[in-house]
């Protein structure tokens, strides 16, 4: 069994050399007597962001504990089933949720794992857009954000995994959608595969308050938030009276000692601004609501969804990392196997 385990606790940027390939010759199975297990191979895993948070010794400063060094990681994954003392699962069953960065794992009363139904769309899906991912960008933009048809959205890392599906949504909702990222691959990606009104480069604006200001003349009614720090900052003077900032995420702060300070905070009082965080694991109930919601744009080509596609479980350290560096276009997926 293959593992990607983490070697020593991470603090600042994490490197490939955090994390280590093992094979562990042990063979899973599920030990006789023992309810509510599961025996999976994994399929696909999914590399989060929040996922930093996990590898510091202090995972109190992330919402989930720590990982342990020696320890594969875990996070979301599209698993099939070899073996099932469990009601809800057979042998040959597909399913996502929580598993190992590893081949095969043995779950003993799963913490998460939601039956696979419809499969006649990538499998590779239920990491990102039918999965975790797109009901953030689901909960969090029709939830959270409480938009109104015409309003001015601005989303940040606006490419990756939640963002693309935000501004996605937001379009369809009738919203008049700009968003950033790092490269211009991406931001034509923006303009012209996801359809946003417009998109820029943030790292080449020299001034991110300039460019806001470029965009959205009126200013901004809803912030979508994946980035914090500057970024953060830049957009509080630019918001609308009674502007929402949903705080999806700030992964500019992620691998930082201290969290940058944020200057512009009294534009909250100002604007009367509603800032409001939110965590996916919060809406599950909404989950098959979204599923109803997205599979019919997905099919009708209303919503297009851009993965990006790392081969082998050896592929995963340089994948996970590459989120802190922007390496990723799209949702970043690795394929430990098709099958
Ligand atoms: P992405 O697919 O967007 O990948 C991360 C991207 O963030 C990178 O590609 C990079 O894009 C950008 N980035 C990295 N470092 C910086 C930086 N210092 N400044 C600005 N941008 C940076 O990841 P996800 O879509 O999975 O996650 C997006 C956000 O949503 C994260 O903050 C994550 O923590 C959060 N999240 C929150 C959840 C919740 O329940 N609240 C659930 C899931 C995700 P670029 O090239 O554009 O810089």
């Amino acid at each position: 069994n293959k593992q990607v385990v983490l070697k020593n606790y991470v603090s600042g940027y994490p490197k490939e050399s955090d994390m280590q390939i093992v094979t562990s010759s042990i063979k899973l199975h599920i030990p006789p007597d023992t309810q509510n297990a599961v025996l999976v191979k994994n399929l696909y895993l999914s590399c989060d962001p929040y996922m930093r948070g996990r590898m510091a010794e202090n995972g109190a400063a992330s919402y989930l504990s720590s990982f342990q060094p020696g320890e594969p990681l875990s996070g979301y994954g599209a698993v099939k089933i070899l073996d099932s003392t469990h009601p809800n699962y057979k042998k040959g069953d597909l399913a996502w949720g929580f598993t190992g960065w590893e081949e095969y794992t043995l779950q003993v009363s799963p913490q998460l794992l939601i039956r696979i139904e419809q499969t006649d769309l990538p499998l590779s899906y239920y990491t990102g857009i039918l999965g975790m991912t797109g009901l953030t960008a689901y909960a969090g933009f029709y939830e959270v954000c409480s938009p109104k048809k015409g309003e001015y959205v601005y989303v940040s890392a606006a490419s990756g995994a939640v963002g693309q599906l935000v501004g996605q949504l937001a379009k369809l909702f009738g919203c008049y959608v700009v968003g950033s990222a790092g490269s211009k691959e991406k931001v034509d990606l923006l303009k012209n595969k996801f359809g946003f009104d417009e998109a820029f480069n943030y790292k080449e604006e020299p001034d991110l308050d300039a460019a806001l200001k470029r965009y959205f003349p009126e200013g901004v009614d809803i912030y979508f938030e994946n980035v914090g720090g500057k970024m953060l900052d830049a957009v509080l003077p630019n918001m609308r009276i009674r502007g929402r900032i949903a705080v999806c995420g700030m992964i500019s702060q992620y691998n930082l000692d201290k969290p940058e300070g944020v200057h512009n905070l009294p534009n909250i009082i100002w604007k009367r601004l509603r800032l409001e965080g939110f965590i996916v694991s919060d809406s599950y109930h909404l989950y098959p609501k979204y599923l109803e919601t997205v599979i019919p744009y997905i099919k009708q080509g209303k919503i297009v969804y851009v993965e990006d596609v790392a081969e082998g479980l050896e592929s995963g350290p340089a994948s996970l990392i590459g989120l802190f560096t922007g390496r990723n276009i799209g949702k970043q997926l690795v394929v430990v196997s098709r099958e």
